[in-house]
């Protein structure tokens, strides 16, 4: 599904949780700006300091004003975070001014080749960001492919671990009941696909 600019995507969500025995059938691929969807959360690919990026952050603090960065500042403050936000961890705010109703800013890794632990902490980001939208019943949440840009992950095998943590969370939770991966491009799409189908 492309959007077009300036569009809403609304998912419709036609089964519920209770019934759908397969995981599979509780996410959505789409392909387009993850700041124009109508979901409860989208993700952030943030970076450990909260305070804003470029890629994906850049243009989820633009489009979602300041009252994002102004409660990433008060978490900043908050005794765990005072040097940020560690790799593979995730926090909640506000969607300001965004369709979605909030925000889960959740540090990727940066790929170093694949012998620093860069999987497992992938993978982290995935499972925390889950737990958060689990804990506030959030129906619906939307994934970019966290680290898949500056961060340099290999799109493929971030994919493969991102549709892996989705399904093997929503096999065992009821929320969220949705997730929808975002693909920025019609590569990242392909490999979301083809994971999807195995
Ligand atoms: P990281 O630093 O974690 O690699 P980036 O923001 O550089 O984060 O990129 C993460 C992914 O988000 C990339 O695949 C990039 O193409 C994609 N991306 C960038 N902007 C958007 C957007 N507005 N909506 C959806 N995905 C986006």
């Amino acid at each position: 599904m492309c959007l077009r600019p300036g569009s809403l995507l609304q998912p419709t969500f036609a089964t519920s949780a209770m019934d759908t025995p397969n995981p599979t059938s509780r996410i959505q691929i789409v392909q387009g700006d993850i700041t124009k969807l109508s979901v409860d959360a989208i993700v952030n690919a943030a970076n450990s300091s909260l305070l804003g990026g470029g890629g994906v952050d850049g243009a989820i603090h633009r489009a979602g004003g300041p009252a994002i960065l102004a409660q990433c500042r008060l978490i900043r403050e908050s005794p765990d975070y005072r040097s940020g936000l560690p790799t593979g961890e995730a926090v909640i705010t506000t969607g300001g001014l965004l369709p979605a109703a909030y925000v889960i800013h959740t540090v990727g890794p940066v790929w170093h080749g694949g012998q620093r632990s860069e999987p497992e902490l992938l993978a982290n980001c995935y499972r925390t960001s889950l737990a958060l939208a689990a804990e506030h019943q959030l129906a619906s949440v939307a994934f970019p492919g966290i680290s898949t840009g500056v961060y340099a992950y290999p799109k493929k095998e971030a994919a493969a671990i991102a549709v892996r943590e989705v399904r093997q969370w929503l096999a065992e939770h009821e929320f969220p009941q949705q997730v929808i991966f975002v693909a920025f491009d019609t590569e990242s799409k392909r490999l979301y696909e083809q994971e999807l189908a195995k």
